[in-house]
């Protein structure tokens, strides 16, 4: 351990920030605001915070610092703590929604942006802050978006408050202009030289292109790790099956290939799994998302494998629809990827698009603020206070069609008055930090007397699709395993509250769910949610009750909040969402994609575009609730029945 500790002494020392610290403390002395560049890697998440630290900052408050991502911040803290020699949670700490890793003693404290737009709530000056760090600035998330107007106005009536804007870009005169002329603190980098390869022609399938490239340099390129980026978690375990498969075919004289995936659903144990150093004779290939861009710093990456994708959100303010997208990456993103490979030594990065792809690239992603939903966020803003938000002093401004559809969702959903002010449901629902929707759902529980049901549909919800296994060769059993829990086609909500409550009756036990094809640590988390949701109701002052036998009830209150997402079917087996027309089909994983003839009246939690607008989590409900809920969303008209026929 001993050993241990000298070996990170020097290697904190070897970082390029490391020849900047007093310089970068000076700075910092003197002025409030810096906006801070450094290539990735330079060490600004991990030294800094130390720095700051040592120069006694944190005796006067908590030092602060965003990641957009919650994996980021959990790596970076238990990076953080594991070099200072404490424990994670002590003087270390990260906070992400649901799981708060820190304590009193906590001094450097690493969290989501999400989190620290939470904190606002509570403490709308930050005056347990010493300084705020909004790291990974580049990213331009809505919510470090909107905690760039929210800090910079906190600074005019807090001179004693530091503000550290920091970025893996060059593009900081953009964020030094934002914060009047702040001044701009470069590390350099000293990064090598990245020998970029394009393909001549475009792949038709990217993912066979990886998986060969990947092999190729394994085979014939000298040491060094390689780094893949994919889109999202299923791309990933594809990938990681196929060279497991294949690199088993090679025979005993290749070296060993260790397959290591990152993203963000990813088990914590096994996202430590990237940092190990890869021992002698192996070569370690990363599957990463996104996150390995710029949030996370990989050693020992000689080989950068880019298929110039990413996942990312759009969102059509017209019919309030988000989905998630796979869409080319920027220039920007295509350059950062590359440099990924030059850290430790000359790297390559081998591209799977042609140099004229590369040219019709956006110069930069769009900022997410421009591509999604922001009901969520103006809530928060609406409960800070903050009225007239047009006016809101935006780095990019969202369009106006975005603002005024999350404020029409939200006096739908009778958090706003006419006014646009919060109401007392309003409240309540800020509370939760959930999207408003699912936040209705649980306070009109109350009305429904079925908030113990609720909340566990909720937190199951929250857990994303990540409940159900079913492995290759058990698909039938996993199937009927399944199938049991919507029996009585009571629908999905109703399926997941039924998997929640048998496995309690089996004492909360991993077996039960070995046994029904279900994911232990997927539940485990969901129970977690729960008890954290049990103790916000009654923090709103909501009485936990149980009707669990009036499932009429737990409807009525999943339609209180997804109301706006009714649809009905057409004579061609698609439905159509209600209020602005939008044409969506039963996912094949919906328990009521199996019933015929089809309900005619849905309500469902989200849409997901494959190959065409799929509705997931569905129950049936009846046309009259919608009118008995949301008298002042749905008309008479919108709910008659006439002209559907049930379908054969
Ligand atoms: P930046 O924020 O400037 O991109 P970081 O502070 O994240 O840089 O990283 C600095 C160095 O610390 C990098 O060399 C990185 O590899 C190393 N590092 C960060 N997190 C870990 C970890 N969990 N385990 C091992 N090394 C890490
Ligand atoms: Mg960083």
């Amino acid at each position: 351990e001993k050993f241990e500790c000298v070996k990170i002494k020097e290697e904190q020392k070897t970082l390029p920030v490391y020849g900047y610290k007093d310089e970068l403390l000076n700075a910092v002395r003197d002025h409030q605001v810096l906006v801070i560049v450094g290539e990735t890697g330079c060490g600004k998440t991990t030294q800094i915070p130390q720095y700051l630290h040592e120069a006694g900052y944190t005796k006067v408050g908590k030092i602060g610092c965003t990641q957009p991502r919650r994996v980021a911040a959990m790596s970076v803290a238990a990076r953080v703590s594991k070099e200072m020699g404490v424990k994670l949670g002590h003087e270390v700490g990260y906070s992400i929604r649901f799981e708060d890793c820190t304590s009193e003693k906590t001094s450097i404290k690493y969290m989501t942006d999400g989190m620290l737009l939470r904190e606002f709530l509570g403490e709308p000056d930050l005056c347990s802050y010493s300084v705020i760090m909004l790291d990974e600035a580049h990213e331009r998330t809505v919510t470090t978006d909107i905690l760039f107007g929210l800090v910079k106005d906190v600074a005019r009536f807090r001179p004693d408050l530091k503000l550290l804007i920091s970025s893996a870009t060059l593009d900081a005169e953009k964020f030094s202009d934002y914060f009047d002329s702040a001044p701009i603190f470069k590390i350099p980098g000293r990064p090598y030289e990245v020998k970029i390869h394009s393909t001549k022609a475009p792949e038709a399938n990217y993912l066979d292109a990886a998986i060969v490239s990947a092999l190729q340099i394994h085979v014939k390129e000298p040491p060094g790790d390689i780094l893949m980026f994919l889109t999202g978690q299923e791309e990933i375990e594809t990938v990681e099956e196929i060279l497991k498969h294949r690199t088993r075919g090679l025979g005993t004289k290749i070296d060993e290939l260790i397959i290591c995936p990152i993203y963000a659903n990813l088990p914590t144990h096994l996202q430590n799994k990237i940092f190990e150093p890869t021992p002698e004779g192996a070569r370690k290939v990363v599957l990463a998302t996104n996150i390995a861009e710029t949030s996370l710093t990989i050693q020992g990456i000689k080989y950068v494998i880019d298929p110039g994708f990413v996942k990312i959100k759009s969102y059509n303010p017209r019919t309030g629809v988000e989905s998630l997208l796979v869409k080319p990456i920027s220039k920007a993103s295509a350059n950062q990827r590359a440099g990924r490979s030059g850290r430790t030594g000359p790297g390559k990065c081998y591209r799977l698009y042609t140099a004229y792809n590369y040219q019709e690239l956006e110069d930069n992603t769009v900022p997410e603020i421009q591509r999604t939903n922001l009901a969520n966020v103006v809530l928060t803003l609406k409960c800070l206070g903050i009225q007239d938000l047009l006016n809101f002093d935006f780095m990019d401004p969202p369009p106006s069609e975005s603002l005024l559809k999350a404020l029409e969702l939200l006096y739908a959903l009778g958090a706003l008055n006419k006014h646009g002010e919060l109401t007392k449901v309003g409240r309540r629902m800020a509370e939760f930090p959930l999207d408003p929707m699912l936040s209705k759902m649980i306070v009109a529980s109350e009305k429904y007397r079925c908030s113990e049901e609720i909340i566990t549909i909720a937190a199951m919800l929250s857990i994303g699709n990540s409940i159900f296994y079913r492995p290759k060769d058990k698909q039938v059993l996993a199937d009927n395993a399944r199938v049991r829990f919507s029996e009585g086609n009571v629908g999905d909500h109703i399926a997941l509250l039924n998997v929640y409550n048998e496995w309690k009756s089996y004492d909360y036990g991993s077996m039960w769910c070995y046994e029904n094809f279900v994911q232990f640590k997927s539940m485990k988390r969901a129970r977690d949610i729960r008890d954290q949701l049990k103790g916000l109701l009654e923090r709103v002052e909501i009485e936990v009750t149980s009707n669990l036998n009036d499932l009429d009830a737990i409807k009525k209150a999943i339609t209180a909040g997804f109301f706006p997402h009714s649809a009905k079917l057409q004579k061609d087996g698609s439905y159509r969402t209600i209020k602005h027309p939008q044409i969506a089909y039963l996912h094949p994983s919906s328990s009521l994609a199996q019933i015929h003839p089809q309900p005619r009246w849905v309500v469902f939690h989200e849409l997901v575009l494959t190959t065409k607008e799929y509705m997931r989590q569905v129950i049936e409900l009846k046309p009259e609730w919608l009118i008995e809920i949301a008298p002042h969303f749905y008309k008479k008209k919108d709910v008659e029945d006439s002209d559907t026929k049930r379908m054969p």
